[in-house]
């Protein structure tokens, strides 16, 4: 039996290929709308999925440079297959479209990144789809959610922003005899920390926004999945027309070349800035997976091969000392979005989740004295020195 490449050195070789054509190294951007067939029955049975080939960049695979970006993701994943998508957002949509419909049922993780939670509480519910936000991080809520309705199960772990963890074996091992299929939202981990499919997930999903893309500079998304589920979304992703731009897939592709040693940067920085935090007399609580603190460390510790990069805090003074925090910050930016080189700092309750009103925030623990940081991949010690000084105007 062949070798199994190490994850390394999948980040930088998975899915590509020589360009037969003129042998460039790198993948070429196909920058093309439609495909030319060789004469009518080739298109013919392209058309009708009897042969596999491109036909028009907006149906699945897309074009030869999302397929690249596609095939890596999948092979990064443990899964099958993969297909890109415009944005993150457009991922989580396609996905539910194509495995619900009126009369279904869906339980959610009750903490998910803001723009989830309102397509789930807003959108959803006026196609007929029922949506059940639970507090994954107990078995015990999960199992007494489901109906006989219950058609999927969307968890975020670590959850955006209260980095709460939640167990993908368990819950998805729930899902299955229940029917129902799981869906993980891996952004916050990434594949090089977290596999979901390795634990009995369906589906496992992320905004190549952040750690893929991994430079702040585009949208994106991306799912992968078993080939049966990925052939019904590529239908819906061919209806909705919401696939990425193939110059974001290319630099995806550029991205995931260096992840391995990004998040491994991520993690180490998240960690000190952690543990920094925890130690000061300011900060009341701190919330990394990397800590023994932490209420899931041990869950963490079990699916997760390190902690990532997003943790999130609260400082005595609550609201308006968290504002004066961030409004000191000097190496940190003050902006939402994650996953950047650099450290971005921000305040879930006014901004990434103001959309969810403000008793639900509280109920499911986004307090409005939470603040969230994106640990960047600088010199930790200049991390560390910037939200002291800023620490010290609160
Ligand atoms: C950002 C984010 C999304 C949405 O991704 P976009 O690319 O911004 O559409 C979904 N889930 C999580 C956890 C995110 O952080």
């Amino acid at each position: 039996m062949e070798r199994e490449l190490k994850f390394a050195t999948k980040c930088v070789h998975a899915g590509e290929k020589p360009d037969p054509v003129f042998g460039a190294h790198t993948t070429p951007i196909f920058q093309t709308s439609t495909f030319i067939f060789e004469n009518v029955e080739q298109g013919a049975a392209r058309f009708s999925g009897e042969k596999a080939g491109y036909v028009y960049a907006r149906i699945s695979p897309n074009t030869p440079t999302h397929a690249v970006l596609a095939e890596k993701v999948a092979v990064l994943e443990s899964g099958e297959t993969g297909q890109t998508f415009a944005s993150g957002m457009a991922a989580i949509t396609a996905v539910v479209l194509s495995a619900l419909k009126q009369g279904d049922h869906l339980i959610s993780t009750d903490v998910v990144y803001g723009c989830t939670y309102s397509l789930f509480s807003e959108v959803l519910p006026g196609l007929g789809i029922d949506v059940s936000f639970v507090d994954t991080s107990g078995i015990e809520n999960v199992r007494a959610a489901f109906k006989p309705e219950t058609k999927m199960v969307f968890l975020e772990t670590p959850a955006n922003p209260t980095i709460t963890v939640c167990d993908i074996r368990e819950i998805a091992g729930l899902a299955r005899a229940q029917g129902a299929i799981c869906v993980v939202d891996n952004t916050f981990a990434t594949p090089y920390f977290q596999k979901p499919l390795l634990f009995g997930a369906d589906v496992s999903l992320s905004s190549c926004t952040k750690y893929i893309g991994g430079h702040a500079d585009l949208l994106g998304g991306v799912v992968v999945g078993s080939r049966d589920f990925m052939k019904s979304l590529g239908k819906v992703v061919g209806y909705t027309g919401g696939i990425m731009g193939v110059h974001e897939a290319w630099l995806c592709i550029r991205g995931l070349k260096t992840l391995h040693i990004r998040m491994d940067r991520h993690a180490e920085n998240a960690m000190k800035v952690a543990s920094f935090l925890e130690s000061h007399p300011a900060v009341m609580w701190v919330r990394y997976p990397g800590l023994s603190s932490h209420p899931q460390h041990e869950v963490a510790k079990k699916q997760m091969s390190g902690y990532g990069g997003m943790l999130s805090f609260e400082i005595r003074g609550g609201v308006e000392a968290g504002r004066r925090l961030m409004d000191s910050v000097r190496l940190c930016s003050l902006a939402v979005s994650l996953g950047a080189t650099d450290t971005l700092i921000q305040h879930p309750a006014s901004m990434t989740h103001a959309c969810i009103p403000g008793h639900i925030r509280n109920k499911v623990g986004i307090k409005d004295g939470l603040v969230r940081l994106s640990v960047g991949i600088e010199d930790p010690e200049d991390i560390i020195a910037d939200l002291e000084q800023a620490l010290s105007k609160t």
